[in-house]
């Protein structure tokens, strides 16, 4: 399966560039379907084209546990390899994710600066017919070009298949040509038994803000989402998600990687629960909610306390619960805990009627990990619509990045504070104690709620503590 993506853009060898992949090598990627190729078939001032070529190995994903639905032929007889599917979008967040995300330092004017680009999907699969296809990509603004492919060359009687080349013109900046794949190839794909994590999909539509609630189709493409959600393989979301980001394949290698925060984190970690346990106790709370609680860090130790008659854990990716249920040894709880702890799985984004009636809630580090435009989803459902009577929520300081080795992008400089590096390749975002508390200020005004600050962590005199935490209590008990 093969992308192309060319430019005509001068110098057009700047491509590589925004791609961080230079146009004179040929790289290969390691993935946990296969291995993702990037190449640039041609680098010409005039036109640059870079390619990435998927090299999806069926037999691996049957030998590494993937379940095919169709029977055993199946297994190895699949359109998995040839098309642009899921996978695609998977390797594009793998091995393209900086470019996606718009984020260039060779470059930094270029990422925002509309260009021509054409991306050519070699084979997308469409049983819906070429109209879908010009309804997909259509309204986004794309010019097009579609071929749709026989069955087989040699007998033409055959007739055609449902698989079509497709091209995509436009001018547009990469992160959003970038995205738009990213989001719409899976559209097209029937295939439900091997799809991204939960997370992921959280991601997909997180991706889509700004441009898919205007899109005719996004019933369309929101459903066609949502309708693989339920087939998600155990072994589909463990292969996927056990891969990160390859090693070396993005200029971030050297930040922490998810599940492996490096040694200030884990102390950090530490003094961050001691500091949201002590707010909660001193807040009277009989029943409290985890929001985002990962891997079970605050909920082992809010079990040890008998002051916390009811918990319960929400997280929208299922891996971390998973973890979650082994560390706090949920299977393993006597019966009289059972009812006392609960794990469940859900978005933050969505109201859910599940985290009605508590006293209060937990929302430890997760904040930075949502998109900016999706924020406001996130503060209604919490403060408006779930409306615990305390709210403990704790988040980065930025400022405090620049006291860690390694994370100084460029140093202050004539008043100007110093530019680093996210903690995190996930955080979307991370806030000055300026930035948070505003945002806190806001929050509370809006929603009636009193908010007061309290810093974790050793605290520098001039850049403040590393993690901030703001504990929000409810004045009025209606809903804002
Ligand atoms: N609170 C935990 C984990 C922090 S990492 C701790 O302090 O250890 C951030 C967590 O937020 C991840 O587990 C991630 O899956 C979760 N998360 C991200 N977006 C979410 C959303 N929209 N809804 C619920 N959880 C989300």
């Amino acid at each position: 399966m093969l992308l192309t993506i060319t430019t005509t853009h001068r110098p057009a060898t700047d491509l590589g560039y925004l791609f961080h992949k230079n146009p004179a090598k040929c790289q290969t990627f390691e993935l946990s379907f296969g291995a993702a190729h990037v190449f640039y078939p041609e680098a010409g001032d005039d036109r640059c084209t870079a390619a990435l070529l998927l090299d999806v190995d069926p037999v691996g994903m049957v030998r590494g546990g993937v379940r095919f639905r169709e029977g055993l032929l199946d297994q190895y007889v699949n359109d998995r390899p040839f098309v642009a599917s899921s996978f695609m979008s998977v390797a594009i967040a793998q091995v393209f994710g900086t470019a996606m995300g718009g984020r260039c330092k060779e470059r930094p004017e270029l990422v925002k600066t509309p260009i021509p680009l054409t991306a050519r999907i070699s084979v997308l699969p469409c049983r819906a017919g070429p109209e879908f296809i010009d309804r997909i990509f259509g309204p986004l603004g794309y010019a097009m070009q579609t071929t749709r492919h026989p069955l087989d060359e040699k007998f033409p009687q055959w007739g055609e298949s449902p698989y079509y080349t497709v091209e995509l013109a436009g001018t547009r900046t990469l992160g959003e040509l970038l995205t738009h794949l990213y989001v719409l190839i899976p559209v097209f794909d029937h295939h439900k038994h091997y799809y991204v994590g939960d997370d992921e999909m959280e991601k997909l539509l997180a991706k889509g803000a700004g441009w898919l609630a205007s899109h005719p189709q996004r019933e369309a493409i929101t459903y066609r989402f949502l309708k693989h959600a339920p087939s998600l393989a155990r072994q589909a979301i463990a292969q996927l998600e056990q891969e990160d980001v390859p090693a070396g394949a993005e200029p971030d290698a050297d930040a922490p990687k998810v599940g492996e925060p490096d040694d200030r984190e884990v102390s950090l970690n530490e003094q961050r629960i001691g500091a949201v346990l002590a707010a909660l106790r001193a807040g009277g709370a009989k029943s409290v909610l985890d929001l985002g609680c990962g891997e079970g860090n605050l909920l082992r130790e809010l079990i040890k306390d008998k002051q916390f008659e009811r918990i319960v854990g929400l997280d929208v990716s299922i891996r971390s619960l998973e973890h979650a249920a082994e560390r706090i040894k949920l299977d393993r709880l006597p019966m009289h805990q059972k009812d006392r702890v609960k794990l469940l799985h859900g978005s933050l984004m969505y109201r859910d009627k599940r985290l009605d009636g508590f006293d209060a809630a937990a929302v430890v580090e997760v904040i930075e990990h949502l998109d900016p435009p999706r924020l406001v989803a996130f503060e209604r459902v919490l403060f408006e619509c779930t409306r615990p009577g305390t709210v403990v929520l704790t988040t980065v300081n930025r400022e405090y990045n620049s006291l860690w080795e390694g994370m100084i992008l460029e140093p202050a400089s004539a008043g100007r504070p110093a530019i680093t590096k996210l903690r995190h390749p996930d955080h979307r975002f991370e806030w000055t104690r300026d930035e948070f508390q505003t945002w806190a200020k806001t929050i509370a005004e809006r929603f009636g709620y009193a908010v007061r600050f309290l810093p974790v962590g050793p605290e520098d005199p001039n850049l403040g503590p590393p993690t901030q935490m703001a504990i929000f209590t409810k004045t009025t008990g209606g809903k804002a």
